[in-house]
């Protein structure tokens, strides 16, 4: 095929791969795997250019592809012959402005890497997920990532300035300003964030940095049952205001699976409720004592009765652990067997009464059914995570009714059925039928505009039909 020695000519031997494409044809949770016609592996914005504008020209879809750590099918093509365009290779992080609060990197930079590179000049980008060390800026960026940090900092979307784009035919869209503020017509840099890779490939971006905290204070509380802890973080979050930088929950059932499964993993409360919080405060002062006023905020909540029972980290090690601890709720249940993941939210007030009052109607679904729900409180987003009953080892014919009815009820909470990964390839048909035909319908205008031959990332997000189909 033309297209073939085309890229090859263009890309090289490093840059253009046609065999052991297995890892890369295959997403995270591999639901899906297709023969691409290869992966491309450009080194520069001009490259990624050239790519598209072959691949435009042979009407061949293009898959952008970051760490490939998506958990709705988004990286991966979703039929053979298309091409993979992997961002892996242009890595670069710029030189940290110290002064403006920004850094512009490569989209293929690594999270981890990028919050190794600011740390030496004191300063933070506070994205972090228990992808980062796969991750890369492009996918975060594609993706509007949300994390553990968004309740301070906000999402991606908050977290870009400036966006370099190349189009679906190969223009370059360069709007690398790394400005807070730029209001001269439509937010395109927002509108590429969370459009997964079907408008544009992120080729740069300019990200807002902020200074390193200075000291942490970090407490692991367990509450009698899920109303009282959304009091708890109600109350936390007005007595600590501006320096909490998470508020992290998770359920008795995580943590017995989490025990059960991971090694290293312990809990440092002797008693056990039915959920916990992970507070954490930060600042960047060095003359606040945030101790003192954790302390202060959790005394009054003990006093309240919000609180059963309560630790506060005394040192590093132990706020490692207490985190350690939150980051594998989702390893202790994979390492359990079976499981079917959502990626929900609801309106904070609203996720005590949803979580409490989906466990019968889930049970009337499938009886004994185990429900660990877990996630970032401060801004309503629950993984809320099924394995079957104790003794089975799958859903049966359940699978699709339980997430039917966990989607369907979170809308109806005035919530969301997709609040930080995406729609990918996964969620399109959940999207079709939870969402007015108003909102579907902007979407697919908006594709048919930037990409009318419908060739960037084809099924995913709106779901438009593969064009060689
Ligand atoms: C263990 C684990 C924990 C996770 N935790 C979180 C979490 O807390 N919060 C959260 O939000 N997500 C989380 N995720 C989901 C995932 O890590 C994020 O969605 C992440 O943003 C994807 O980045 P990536 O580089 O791997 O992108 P990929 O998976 O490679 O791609 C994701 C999407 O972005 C598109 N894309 C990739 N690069 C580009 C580019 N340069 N230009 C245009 N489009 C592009 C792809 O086509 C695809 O649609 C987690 C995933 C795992 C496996």
């Amino acid at each position: 095929m033309a297209l073939t020695e085309d890229l090859a000519a263009l890309l090289g031997p490093k840059g253009w791969l046609t065999e052991g494409l297995e890892a890369w044809q295959t997403d995270w949770l591999k639901m899906q795997s297709h023969l691409p016609l290869g992966v491309a592996r450009p080194e520069n914005t001009e490259q990624v250019s050239a790519v598209m504008r072959l691949a435009h020209a042979a009407g061949v879809p293009v898959t952008p592809q970051g760490g490939n750590t998506s958990l709705c099918a988004g990286a991966v093509p979703g039929a053979p012959g298309h091409v993979i365009l992997s961002l892996s290779r242009m890595n670069r992080i710029g030189a940290v402005d110290p002064l403006d609060f920004t850094v512009t990197v490569e989209a293929g930079a690594v999270l981890a890497s990028v919050h190794q590179a600011v740390a030496e000049h004191d300063l933070i980008f506070p994205m972090h997920l228990g992808a980062e060390g796969s991750a890369q800026i492009g996918g975060l960026i594609a993706t509007n990532a949300g994390g553990s940090h968004a309740l301070r900092y906000g999402m991606m979307q908050d977290l870009v300035l400036g966006l370099e784009v190349v189009l679906p035919d190969g223009r370059v869209w360069n709007g690398l300003r790394p400005l807070v503020k730029d209001n001269a017509g439509y937010q395109l840099r927002r509108l590429f964030c969370g459009s997964e890779g079907t408008l544009g490939v992120v080729t740069r971006a300019a990200l807002r940095l902020f200074p390193a905290p200075v000291s942490r204070a970090s407490a692991l509380l367990t509450v009698a049952d899920f109303d009282a802890l959304v009091r708890l973080g109600g109350q936390l979050r007005r007595d600590l205001g501006e320096f909490m930088s998470a508020l992290e929950f998770f359920s008795s059932t995580g943590l017995e699976l989490a025990l059960r499964h991971v090694s290293g993993v312990s809990c440092p409360l002797q008693t056990r409720g039915s959920a916990y919080l992970l507070v954490e405060l930060s600042t960047a002062a060095p003359s606040l004592h945030l101790d003192a006023m954790l302390e202060a905020a959790l005394g009054e909540a003990f006093e309240a009765g919000l609180i059963l029972d309560g630790t506060v980290a005394a040192n590093e090690a132990q706020r490692v652990a207490m985190w350690r601890l939150r980051e594998e709720m989702p390893e202790g249940q994979r390492l359990e067997g079976a499981q079917v993941k959502h990626d929900i939210a609801v309106p904070v007030a609203s996720l005590g009464e949803y979580i409490t009052r989906m466990a019968p109607q889930l049970n009337a679904v499938l009886p004994g059914v185990r429900i660990n729900p877990f996630g970032h409180l401060g801004d309503g987003n629950i993984h809320y995570n099924l394995s079957p009953p104790d003794g089975r080892r799958d859903f049966g014919d359940a699978k699709a009714a339980l997430s039917q009815l966990i989607y369907q009820e979170a809308e109806a909470a005035g919530g969301s059925f997709a609040a930080e990964h995406g729609l990918g390839r996964s969620k399109v048909s959940f999207a079709d039928q939870l969402r007015s035909p108003e909102e579907r319908e902007l979407m697919r205008t908006l594709k048919q505009a930037v990409d009318p031959q419908g060739l960037l990332n084809p099924g995913v997000l709106t779901g438009s039909a593969d064009p060689q189909e």
